[in-house]
């Protein structure tokens, strides 16, 4: 067995590579197969994972348009639609901002394929990013709508944006290494999307995970305590019995032995405002202690990213 301390990744280097790779470097994360990224690679990743129907992993990217249109006319046919999952704001009389994820712009089109505004920002989706789309594209193609100017606004832009657009359109991935106690913990927050290995295919038997279970280190015990030596040796046999299972069961089945502090690894993909409702409540002294030793580092590593929105952020 192995003992790890807990750790994270603010994945900012995701924010500058194409879409398609992005969500394949996420969603590679369930199956820990990171080791199969090459050249080439994503779009088969891609393809596949939507076509199983495991489409958290297309909620992994977002794209922000800037979309131009005669609001008082088309206005109540395009709120008709209720775009879900999506962040909108109008900026002026005809100009609205409008984020959302692959997923969500996916699902705006499948719901909605006949809106004029839909139309045209998925137009100009599919023409940037064409894999993602291919399988909802309409039979006639994807066609620009007169009277609907749609921009896709490049990060840098997003970045500029007032502190209160800021926080609503900019997304932030970080990755935590963490024991399944806080994983379960953090995927209560709704508006987040979430990606996590997978117990189910994982087969910590194998080569790749060292033939062994790996477990977060506690920070309730002194290292040379008699608790620590009992969570331990309660480790220890936890994973004698869970390799011994393996030898005639599925992951699914032996995984049914794993404990909270067995290590995960999960993605947590938010904009800055869910981030900022997070660190409320996650480096509070209410909060879980081991929630709290990840979470208030990273919340200092936010407020040097972004000081307009969290550089004044109080935890009680
Ligand atoms: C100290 C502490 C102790 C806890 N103890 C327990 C416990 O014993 N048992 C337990 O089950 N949970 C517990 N929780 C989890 C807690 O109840 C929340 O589920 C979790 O913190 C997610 O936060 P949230 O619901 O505020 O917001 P999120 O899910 O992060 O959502 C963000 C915001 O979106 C809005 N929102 C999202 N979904 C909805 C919705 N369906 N309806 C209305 N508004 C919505 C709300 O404005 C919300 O503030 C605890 C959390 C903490 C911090």
């Amino acid at each position: 067995m192995r003992v790890v301390e807990p750790s994270y990744t603010i994945l900012t280097d995701l924010d500058q590579v194409p879409l398609v790779e992005r969500i394949e470097a996420c969603g590679r994360v369930c199956y820990k197969s990171e080791d199969k990224i090459s050249e080439g690679s994503a779009a088969a990743f891609v393809r596949r994972v939507l076509a199983h129907g495991h489409n958290s992993v297309a909620e992994m990217g977002v794209a922000t348009l800037e979309i131009e249109v005669d609001l008082e006319s088309t206005l109540g046919d395009f709120f008709a639609c209720l775009p879900r999952f999506m962040h909108i704001d109008r900026v002026e009389k005809k100009r609205i901002l409008m984020t959302g994820s692959v997923r969500a712009w996916r699902e705006l089109f499948l719901e909605n394929p006949s809106n004029k505004v839909v139309k045209a920002s998925l137009a100009l989706l599919a023409g940037r990013e064409p894999l993602l789309f291919e399988d909802i594209a309409p039979k006639s193609g994807w066609r620009e709508q007169a009277g609907v100017a749609v921009r896709k606004l490049p990060l840098a832009e997003v970045e500029k944006l007032d502190a209160g657009l800021l926080a609503r359109h900019r997304h932030i991935a970080v990755r935590f290494i963490v024991n399944r106690a806080v994983t379960h913990e953090i995927v209560r927050h709704r508006p987040c999307s979430f990606l996590q290995e997978s117990q189910r295919y994982c087969r910590y038997s194998e080569d790749k995970f060292g033939n062994e279970v790996t477990f977060i280190r506690p920070m309730f015990f002194e290292q040379d305590s008699d608790e620590y030596r009992l969570w331990e040796e309660a480790m220890r046999r936890t994973e004698e019995a869970y390799l011994k299972l393996l030898e005639t069961s599925t992951p699914q089945a032996a995984r049914t032995v794993l404990p909270n502090s067995c290590k995960t690894e999960i993605i947590v993909y938010a904009n800055l405002l869910e981030w900022l409702h997070i660190f409320r409540l996650r480096c509070s002294q209410a909060a879980e202690p081991s929630m709290r030793e990840v979470m208030v580092p990273l919340l200092e590593d936010f407020r040097k990213l972004f000081p307009r929105v969290f550089g004044d952020l109080v935890v009680g």
